[in-house]
């Protein structure tokens, strides 16, 4: 018995005094045995994940189902002639599916104010025309940001969109859902704090009315509707990535490749055709020589005869 107790405790001593190593086999089964059991916590983790976004994107779809306005007014539905805008207290909304504006209305309001409308070559060229911007401002919502609204602002700014794109085939540029309309200068808070006569920024084109009717009154060169527009387009088509149209696309190639030089040209040429502000980058060169196109064409083709083609083949009309 004694004999036997004291074997074993021996055999403990031996046991526990004896240090604790693992043989190489034994260590990559315990780094299997981990491996694998982290392997499977993040599989679980993973899955979990894509439930939970997947039920967030059931929620989504469901509360877009129930309450249509949450996603993009339907546009096929009947119009209905609001008496009063959406009125909150510091702006005025209209919604543009909700305006109805008779065929006679929109002809009075761009034979007054814009001059692009009257030189449009018959009636079918008008007729689409009208077609063209009555479809845009039904796809947008117009912000006012001012006490009352008048029926020209979601008219002509359509319509200002539209003179740009006409040549072209798309014209819509569905990623600017919202236009804001503001009656004079506005603070710019997009990216840095300041004072500015229009903008485009996300999903908004932002726009001061009274420089905007400037724009159209005379062909001095400045149009801030025409210079928004322009870098609405160009942010549709390369930015967005959404609506392209392809002639554009391709065109834009060509001014792009000849802004490069035609930038330093116009610079060191003293013409004031362009401002020192158009001359500061591409973008900038961009929205001002579509000002210059439609407002001052004969000064465009007398200084740069190449970029007016180009500039005149990218959008697909011309006057020459
Ligand atoms: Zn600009």
């Amino acid at each position: 018995m004694l004999d036997r107790f004291l074997r074993k405790k021996r055999y403990l001593r031996n046991f526990y005094d004896k240090p604790h190593t693992m043989t190489t086999k034994q260590q990559y089964r315990v780094l299997f045995i981990i491996g694998g059991a982290m392997f499977l916590l993040g599989l679980i983790a993973a899955s979990m994940v894509l439930i939970v976004m997947a039920a967030i994107l059931m929620c989504a779809t469901l509360i877009t189902k129930i309450f249509p306005a949450v996603g993009n007014p339907p546009v096929t539905q009947e119009y209905v002639v609001p008496d009063t805008p959406v009125v909150n207290p510091d702006y005025l909304v209209y919604r543009g599916y909700q305006l109805e504006f008779s065929t006679e209305e929109f002809e009075k309001i761009l034979t007054k104010h814009l001059p692009y409308f009257l030189i449009l070559e018959n009636q079918e060229q008008r007729e689409k025309f009208i077609k063209r911007v009555r479809k845009f401002m039904q796809r947008k919502n117009f912000v006012i940001h001012d006490k009352g609204g008048f029926k020209e602002m979601p008219i002509l700014i359509s319509a200002s969109a539209v003179q740009l794109s006409f040549g072209l085939k798309k014209y819509l540029l569905p990623i600017f859902s919202e236009i804001h309309i503001y009656p004079d200068e506005f603070i710019n808070y997009h990216q840095s704090l300041r004072i500015v006569i229009g903008n485009v920024s996300n999903n908004r084109i932002n726009i001061s009315w009274k420089h905007f009717l400037n724009g159209f009154r005379l062909p001095d060169g400045v149009n801030v509707g025409l210079h928004e527009m322009a870098h609405a387009y160009h942010y549709q088509n390369f930015a967005a990535l959404d609506d392209m149209d392809e002639h554009f696309m391709e065109g834009y190639k060509a001014f792009e490749e000849r802004s490069r030089t035609a930038l330093l040209y116009e610079l060191s040429s003293l013409s004031s055709l362009y401002t020192l502000y158009g001359l500061s980058n591409e973008q900038e060169f961009w929205a001002e020589s579509v000002e210059i196109f439609f407002e001052k064409t004969a000064e465009l083709m007398a200084l740069d005869k190449s970029l007016y083609y180009i500039i005149s083949n990218t959008l697909n009309q011309g006057f020459f």
